[in-house]
């Protein structure tokens, strides 16, 4: 038998190279502030892929990514284990559909990544002793699927920070849900000091001897199982249904997504191209486009998970698709909020099918990008979140609010914690060490 694939990781930034994967998602970020990315891709053949279910599919290609790891003797438990949710692909028309990546626990697509970050990392960590402590800034999505997905993992504490009076009722009843090991933070301020507190905890005298971590979309760990969703994508269009292989629309913020989509077409999965569809934070489809393009400031819209204004997986993109390739690959367009509303109206007139706002955007990008014939046969946009996250949304938008599934029903009357702080460095260190005191 053939030894299995392996490869090490490299930063972006051509310092901190030769990783190994338990390394790079111990890590996070590299030394020197780059991302990690795999030094090359293992060549996987469709044909090999089961499409039996989604976790049976999964064990098939992601035995290509960790088989030749540390992970070798716990990786399948793992994805089993993090990944047991529908994952539907909804046709709205006859070329179009709609991959819902919403159905975990926390019902957006975060779900995928975090919660196979928290086993591996958590994996590992039993395997060195040690434990960490996972500290992040969150406006809604983010932080629901880490407090989900690293709640009550041996080694580790997780503490959220979010901005009281930032995030929507349900996106709080989200946060504060009573869950082991986790410490939500409401900050009496913007979403911008929360972020502002993490970046400082990291070098601050009174953090020292905490064994801090973070779980963004700049992990590793996030992006690997992110692919899994667009071969079970294709894999449906072209075996299952008969069709070529689609285009692929992915609303987009900082490109974390995006980016695992790229993974799964340079391992061997074939598509027509990808879509990046933006709301008014127009960086990258001004970059797509050859226009000036430069980092700005966030501007807030109805798609709120997508405001960003400095995408920070673009570093591993421009280094995955040197040159021309890129833009070869990649569309990109903004879709402004009248627009998202329309789009959500005239879908659910039209088909009955109520999309989210992030999902709106990329369906508002297909059907533009039809219309200028910039786009032909078969496309799949990723859906990445529920309506039911936003039902002011829904309701303004279509006069109807989703119903609410069981698991965010159930939440209501689920018993909550959390700790109200001023944006305070020493305050909020003091206040940790109390909480993970004995943990850790
Ligand atoms: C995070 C998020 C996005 C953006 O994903 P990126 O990987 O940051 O591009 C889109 N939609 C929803 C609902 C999200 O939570």
């Amino acid at each position: 038998m053939s030894s299995p694939f392996h490869t090490l990781y490299d930063s972006t930034r051509g310092s901190d190279v030769g990783r190994e994967l338990g390394e790079a998602i111990e890590a996070g970020l590299a030394q020197d502030g780059g991302l990690f990315l795999p030094r090359t891709m293992p060549r996987i053949e469709m044909d090999a892929i089961s499409t039996d279910s989604f976790v049976d599919m999964s064990l098939d290609v992601m035995s290509h990514w960790l088989s030749g790891t540390e992970f070798r003797d716990t990786w399948r438990g793992i994805v089993d284990d993090a990944l047991a949710f529908p994952v539907p692909i909804v046709p709205v028309d006859e070329d179009l559909f709609v991959c819902e990546l919403f159905h975990g626990p926390t019902l957006s697509f975060k779900d995928f990544g975090a919660r196979t970050m928290a086993r591996l990392l958590g994996d590992r960590l039993g395997r060195t002793g040690e434990s960490r402590v996972i500290l992040v800034a969150t406006s809604g999505d983010t932080g629901s699927a880490v407090a989900d997905g690293f709640a009550g993992i041996p080694g580790i504490q997780v503490v959220l920070l979010y901005p009281g009076g930032g995030v929507s009722e349900v996106q709080e009843r989200q946060l504060i849900a009573k869950r082991p090991g986790v410490h939500p933070f409401r900050v009496k301020g913007a979403f911008d000091d929360c972020q502002k507190l993490v970046k400082a905890a990291f070098d601050h005298p009174a953090w020292q001897g905490i064994p801090l971590s973070t779980a963004n979309s700049i992990n590793i760990a996030r992006l690997l199982p992110q692919m899994l969703y667009y071969w079970w994508s294709v894999l449906n269009i072209t075996r299952g249904a008969g069709l070529a292989a689609p285009s692929i629309c992915v609303p987009s913020g900082n490109l974390g997504n995006l980016t695992a989509g790229v993974f799964a077409h340079m391992s061997g999965m074939p598509v027509a191209g990808f879509r990046a569809a933006h709301n008014a934070n127009d960086f990258f489809p001004n970059y797509v486009a050859g226009k000036d393009a430069a980092f700005a400031a966030t501007v807030k819209t109805l798609s709120n998970a997508m405001d960003v204004g400095a995408p920070s997986n673009f570093e591993r993109l421009k280094t995955l698709l040197p040159g021309e390739r890129l833009k070869a690959l990649i569309q990109s367009d903004t879709t402004s909020d009248d627009e998202t509303l329309e789009t959500m109206r005239s879908v659910f007139t039209s088909t009955g099918y109520l999309a989210d706002p992030h999902t709106a955007v990329g369906i508002h990008s297909v059907m533009e990008a039809r219309k200028a014939r910039h786009l032909e046969g078969p496309c799949v946009v990723m859906s990445t979140a529920h309506p039911a996250k936003f039902p002011d949304v829904c309701q303004q938008a279509t006069g109807i609010q989703p119903d609410e599934p069981s698991r965010l029903a159930d939440l209501v009357n689920a018993p909550t914690e959390w700790t109200d702080i001023e944006p305070d460095i020493d305050l909020l260190a003091s206040h940790v060490r109390e909480r993970i005191s004995g943990a850790i």
